[in-house]
């Protein structure tokens, strides 16, 4: 059996797939349809436990060298400054303890960037389905490249082919996907110099605003809107949506005329989770969004498909070479195992987030409200909510947790730090 790893998709989660096994010394050949490296407003901020691998696959230096910009916290405030909650990761026991924030055009060329010389890259081709070696188990892929088709063996196929995972599907792993009922506009605005380093959420009655500084002293700002609010909307009209987003947040009136100049190119993006039945089947492994999506706002989807790949990549560490199915399927079944239930509790964390800032109902408002200020205002979970987030390992919140969350029991252990940490 031969070595080589295919991989089906250039994005972050491919691109650290290709990085975790190239490492290792495999052959990986990497089949990515688009022709060039996309520009999306997507992905732009990487966790401190994100950026410790990339650091050991030489991207961090990639990244800091064009400008990515470090973010001490992420803060989260209801109307009029009320029900604040500041996550410092200045705080927290470890080397790594900021934010990265780039493009994500940026964070993927510098994954390309820094690939070993055993990974190549192929763009512009589409990998059209799956090899198998006998019924059942998956053993290279098809692709089309110039209008002719071939085939590529391999030892092991990687999707990571994004949301609407074709591979998925042909290894009939299932997937459950809840689609939320917003979607976030997402704004590029310019010339902000900016001395706030921080991701900043703001809860209001219309929803969520998100905003954090961008290399070239930019600001991303997502605003949390209806599916159909800009739909069909001319110039004029988009200048009076403007006018009320910054009436309902005066903060962004300091960058007034930029804001209002962005307004022209924004982008609209839908939102949605789920967590995939499996991450493997024989001969086939699902890393990124082909097998997870959670809401943005917590920063994880990008975050979660390194952590994927790293994974990954230790249960085939253990593998000698050349590679043999079997041992491939056991490293497989291992990375399941391992992996599964971890994106299953990151689904919850970030669903409970993103329900605290975007439910509109009044209930949702009310409880959202509520857990915020009682979070914020106790150190034991929000420094447990800042670990988690923060990619370092995990500590979810126990039910007795979530009371002290809501305030319906007071908690005596609030001014100090979880014992484990
Ligand atoms: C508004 C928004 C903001 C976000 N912000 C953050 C954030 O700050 N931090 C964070 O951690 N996450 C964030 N995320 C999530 C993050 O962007 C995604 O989780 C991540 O980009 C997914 O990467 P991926 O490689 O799995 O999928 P994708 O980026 O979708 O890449 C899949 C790739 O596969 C290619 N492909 C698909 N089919 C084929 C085929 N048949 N043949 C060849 N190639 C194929 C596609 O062209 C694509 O390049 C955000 C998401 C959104 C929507």
């Amino acid at each position: 059996m031969n070595s080589t790893v295919v991989v089906c998709g250039a994005g972050v989660g491919g691109l650290a797939a290709a990085h975790a096994l190239g490492s290792l010394g495999l052959q990986v050949l990497v089949f990515e349809k688009q022709s060039r490296v996309p520009r999306v407003p997507k992905g732009e901020v990487l966790q401190p436990g994100a950026l410790k691998i990339l650091d050991t696959w030489g991207v961090t230096k990639f990244l800091e060298h064009r400008g990515a910009v470090r973010l001490s916290a992420l803060v989260a405030c209801g109307d009029s400054g009320k029900g604040r909650m500041s996550l410092d990761y200045t705080q927290l026991p470890d080397t790594t303890n900021w934010l990265l924030s780039a493009d994500h055009e940026s964070i993927l060329t510098a994954l390309v960037d820094s690939l070993p010389d055993n990974v190549s890259l192929y763009r512009g081709v589409t990998v059209r389905g799956t090899l198998h070696d006998d019924a059942t188990r998956v053993a290279g892929l098809v692709v089309r490249e110039a209008g002719s088709e071939r085939e590529v063996p391999a030892s092991l196929v990687i999707a990571a082919d994004g949301v609407s995972s074709r591979l998925r599907r042909a290894a009939g792993i299932g997937a459950d996907r809840k689609d939320y009922s917003h979607r976030l506009v997402a704004l590029d605005i310019p010339d902000v110099p900016t001395a706030e380093k921080a991701v900043t959420a703001h809860v209001t009655d219309r929803g969520l605003r998100m905003r954090y500084p961008l290399p070239g002293d930019r600001i991303r700002l997502y605003v949390q809107a209806e599916p159909n609010e800009l739909r069909g909307i001319d110039h004029d009209a988009m200048q009076r949506w403007g006018d009320a987003l910054i009436a309902e947040l005066p903060e962004l009136a300091a960058f007034e005329d930029q804001l209002r100049s962005s307004l022209d190119d924004r982008q609209m993006l839908p939102v949605a989770r789920f967590v995939a039945d499996g991450l493997s089947a024989p001969g086939i492994a699902l890393v990124g969004e082909a097998a997870h999506s959670v809401h943005p706002m917590a920063a994880q989807g990008m975050n979660s498909a390194i952590y994927d790949a790293h994974a990954l990549g230790t249960c085939l560490a253990e593998r000698a070479l050349p590679l043999r199915a079997p041992d491939v399927d056991t490293a497989l079944r291992e990375y399941q195992e391992r992996r599964l239930p971890e994106l299953i509790q990151i689904g919850k964390i970030s669903h409970n987030a993103s329900r605290m800032l975007t439910d509109l109902s009044w209930v949702g408002r009310t409880v959202g409200r509520r857990a915020l200020r009682n979070t914020g205002a106790n150190q034991r979970l929000s420094f447990t909510v800042m670990h988690n987030l923060a990619g370092l390992g995990l500590h979810p919140l126990s039910p007795l947790d979530r009371l002290h969350q809501l305030g319906l029991l007071p908690d005596p252990r609030a001014r100090r730090r979880p014992r484990w940490a």
